[in-house]
């Protein structure tokens, strides 16, 4: 079996919180390992914010910024106020990377490029002189009484050191090299884990005439989540509709507590298309318009109101019928139920999508396992646990990352300063 030179801090994972670390503990003077089981770095970091990472959210005051984590906020004061958002901001700016705030306190870089974050982060760790190997898959690790001592690779080679970060990510697109690995670990090592599932993920319908809307978003829509006749939960924003169902922010953000409706029983989703009219008012449009071209079919009249594409498969459902008849010709009843079916565009939700389409997933260590002030295991004072290994619920807008660029930090720094 070979053995690896010893080093001080070896970071398993070379995602946005190993890398966060290693960088900070290599400036503090350690020297650091990093492994990485891919042939490249921050895999899916590339892919944040739609390929312009999101890289926090511009929610200054600590207090409000951590009412977004109301489960694990009590454990995270110490680590936001050793490295919070506004020390986010300085950091990219120290390293000619400023970043831009936009709609819902989003922030990202300025050249709104991802590569720009990795690269801001490459460097950070060739300045300190980060020893990386990619391509080496850690799959195990060993302990003597209460400390880690080796690390095992795919090829049987062990790696020693006195100090080690576990940052191998969750469950979420496990096709950027985050398979749960280091949850596994941790399980093993004796630490009380929580099953990860798809949290922050687009949720999916049967109903085809919905699928076929794919690529059509549309901003201000009020969608409702009704189980047994009773709203369940109220939601206005953006909806992306896609080929197996709805996504974007507003969805992805009502995952979690769709996903427990569902557990349940059945859930509808319920889309006003028009939420600041009343239906009285939109009745009074729909007259007005269908006076107006009553020579025309009906598939060549809404669409005059809302987008072709939506219109159609709206006025070709089962209950509606209307494509093809004039607009002269609609009666009373007709016209009602299409007002009717307008504010409260109905169909099936049957599920939330799987891991791979997941941007967050929950799961992992519990936190009362974590010593926060140093992100170290409460088991192994010499094993550090950060990003998505830890089980925090949060919403998408820069929550995740933020969490990635904190823990990264308040480890490096802990591990720089007791060497
Ligand atoms: C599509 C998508 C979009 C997103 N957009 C945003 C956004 O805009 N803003 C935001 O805040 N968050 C976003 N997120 C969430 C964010 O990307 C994650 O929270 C973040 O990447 C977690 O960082 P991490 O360092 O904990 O782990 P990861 O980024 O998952 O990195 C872990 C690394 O460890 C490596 N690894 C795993 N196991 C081993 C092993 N056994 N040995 C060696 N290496 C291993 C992996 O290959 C990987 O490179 C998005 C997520 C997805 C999927």
């Amino acid at each position: 079996m070979k053995t690896f030179e010893q080093f001080d801090v070896i970071v398993i994972g070379g995602g946005p919180s190993g890398m966060m670390c290693a960088g900070r503990a290599a400036e503090l003077g350690a020297r650091v390992l990093l492994l990485e089981k891919n042939a490249t770095l921050g895999n899916k970091l590339l892919l944040t914010g739609g390929g312009r990472c999101n890289i926090t959210n511009a929610i200054f005051d600590t207090n409000a910024f951590l009412n977004n984590f109301p489960e694990a906020k009590k454990y995270l004061h110490s680590p936001f106020a050793q490295f919070g958002v506004q020390d986010t901001f300085d950091f990219f700016s120290a390293h000619n990377l400023p970043l831009v705030v936009e709609a819902r306190n989003r922030a990202f870089p300025q050249t709104q490029h991802a590569q720009d974050v990795l690269n801001v982060m490459t460097n950070y760790m060739r300045k300190g002189k980060v020893t990386i190997r990619m391509n080496t898959r850690i799959i195990s690790l060993h302990r003597e009484a209460q400390k880690i001592v080796s690390l095992r690779d795919q090829n049987n080679v062990e790696y020693r050191a006195n100090k080690f970060v576990i940052a191998t990510g969750g469950l979420a697109a496990p096709e950027t090299g985050s398979t749960g690995d280091g949850v596994t670990f941790l399980d093993t090592l004796g630490h009380t884990t929580q099953k990860s599932n798809p949290n922050l993920v687009p949720l999916k319908t049967n109903a085809k005439w919905i699928h076929n809307l794919s690529g059509i978003s549309w901003s201000f829509m009020k969608i409702r989540f009704v189980q047994e006749e009773k709203t369940r939960l109220r939601k206005t924003g953006k909806i992306l509709f896609t080929h197996f169902g709805i996504s974007g922010p507003l969805i992805i953000n009502s995952a979690f507590e769709v996903k427990k409706l569902l557990e349940k029983g059945p859930v509808d989703a319920v889309i006003d298309l028009f939420p600041d009219t009343e239906e009285a008012e939109l009745d009074r449009k729909i007259l007005n318009l269908l006076t107006r071209l009553g020579d025309k079919k009906m598939k060549n009249v809404l669409p005059e109101m809302i987008f072709k594409k939506i219109a159609l498969e709206i006025l070709d459902l089962p209950l509606l019928q209307l494509s093809e008849k004039f607009a002269k010709n609609i009666t009373r009843e007709e016209r009602k139920n299409l007002v009717h079916t307008l504010k409260n565009l109905t169909f099936p939700i049957t599920g939330t999508c799987g891991m791979d389409k997941a941007i967050v997933a929950d799961g992992g260590v519990k936190l009362s396992e974590v010593d926060f002030t140093t992100m170290t295991s409460r088991l192994y004072p010499n094993l550090y646990i950060l990003g998505d290994v830890l089980n925090i619920n949060r919403p998408s807008g820069g929550f995740s990352l933020q969490l990635c660029w904190t823990t990264g930090f308040v480890a490096g720094t802990h591990i720089g300063t007791t060497l």
